[in-house]
């Protein structure tokens, strides 16, 4: 038997944590179990959870109904290959897709990953325009400060700058840039902006393939929340040019926004859609891009056929955690409920508009925001997070909230208040 102690230099020695130094890693805190919305580390102490586990533990952690689906699943079979074989867990989860999300989006292809629905969704649309006969359509056109993943693909439509363009350049893809949306979700759509992406499209719509974007907030590149109605703006403006539309809505689906989909804020639809995170409530990995029948029946118009095919597509126990976690999501009064957890945060969160450290505090749906004036230093904060008995993980100028749809009033008080303490105590 090791020690807890013990754990946590093997882990210092062998492992590698997202974007952290094997020489000087950052402190790790070593987890028993979870339930509900508490983290329960080795040493005893209880954390609530202000993550879902980066956004995808939506019922919380542990959940009967979650588990049964899995066991139910694990006693039938837990993997088959997808090539040539098929199976209801994959079949039900599709129909239930395409039945919930925007109605022209009626065929799916599973994944594994967030990253990797991304590369599918540029593959589509790069294939599709070449069985059109415009092969020179290769490029994608995105805002700065976008996040779409770490794989390469995905990274050469991530933010130029905060992204990791300068450590692999050359080995991107150039994409056309143009500036993030102006924030706000009530401010007035500015004619500026939208005539930016005009003469982008104008100038090069020959080789574009289409126009990525995360509908209504981009996440992990900044917590910006963006008026909708740019959304509607920049579908016509594609549908001008013949550029296809795609929206990543890995962080915003299945609610966290306060509707179903960020995309069911506007009176439009992508022409693809990539979904992961909270797809399968955080059980099992599994993400999914769909498409409309103009793109799927088009790339396969003289004989072509999509070429992708990962070894653990639509696997089974993460279909059924899936179907699992929708039906879950199907019994919550997805409007009201995100729309308390929303007036919930906006009363733990406002104290801290007091704070010199702090510049605004903003709140959509699942997601609270303290943007501060400065950067903070995660391996100083983290700890005190976790002496105050939350899980909260910063990154850059923002200490952000975005807990499992389950979680109580009182546990969104006791993260608010643990904000603001350590936010008072930060420099200014
Ligand atoms: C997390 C995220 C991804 C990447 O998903 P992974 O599962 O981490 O590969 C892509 N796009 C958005 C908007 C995300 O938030």
């Amino acid at each position: 038997m090791k020690t807890n102690q013990e754990y946590l230099d093997l882990d210092k020695q062998l492992l590698w944590h997202p974007y952290t130094s094997m020489s000087k890693p950052s402190p790790h805190f070593l987890v028993e179990k979870a339930s509900g919305c508490e983290i329960t580390l080795s040493n005893g102490h209880t954390l609530i959870d202000g993550m879902s586990s980066w956004w995808s533990v939506i019922h919380g952690y542990n959940h009967p109904a979650m588990n049964n689906a899995i066991q139910a699943q694990l006693s039938q079979f837990s993997h088959v290959m997808f090539g040539g074989l098929t199976h209801k867990p994959a079949i039900e989860l599709a129909e239930k897709l395409i039945t919930i999300t925007p109605t022209d989006l009626q065929r799916v292809f599973f994944s594994d990953s967030g990253s990797v629905s991304v590369e599918v969704a540029l593959k589509m649309a790069i294939q599709y325009w070449n069985t059109q006969g415009q092969p020179n359509k290769q490029f994608f056109v995105t805002p700065k400060s976008g996040y779409h993943g770490d794989t390469f693909a995905a990274m050469s439509v991530c933010d130029p700058e905060n992204g990791m363009h300068n450590l692999f350049t050359g080995a991107l893809t150039k994409q056309l840039f143009i500036s993030p949306p102006p924030t706000g979700l009530n401010e007035p759509v500015k004619e500026e902006y939208l005539n930016e992406i005009r003469t982008t499209f104008k100038e090069n719509h020959q080789r574009i393939a289409g126009f990525i974007i995360e509908p209504l907030v981009q996440n992990a590149g900044g917590m910006r929340f963006y008026n909708p109605e740019y959304l509607n703006q920049i579908r016509t403006l594609c549908d001008e040019f013949d550029i296809l539309l795609i929206f990543d809505e890995i962080a915003t689906g299945f609610g966290r926004t306060g509707k179903l989909f960020a995309t069911n804020h506007t009176h439009i639809c992508p022409d693809i859609m990539c979904v992961g995170k909270a797809l399968t409530g955080g059980y099992m990995t599994l993400a999914a891009t769909l498409t409309n029948d103009k793109v799927a029946l088009g790339i396969s118009d003289n004989d072509g056929v999509f070429m992708h095919g990962p070894t653990f597509m639509g696997n089974p126990l993460a279909c059924s955690a899936a179907n699992a976690s929708l039906s879950l999501l199907s019994e919550y009064n997805i409007p009201e409920k995100i729309t308390q957890l929303e007036t919930w945060m906006r009363e733990a969160l406002e104290t801290c508009e007091q704070l010199e450290q702090v510049k605004e505090v903003r709140c959509l749906g699942g997601i609270g925001v303290v943007e501060l004036k400065n950067a903070l230093n995660l391996h100083e904060i983290q700890p005190k997070f976790v002496e105050l008995g939350v899980w909260i993980r910063p990154f850059g100028k923002l200490i952000y909230l975005m807990p499992p749809y389950v979680i109580s009033k009182k546990q969104i008080q006791i993260l608010g208040k643990a904000i603001y303490q350590v936010a008072s105590e930060l420099p200014h």
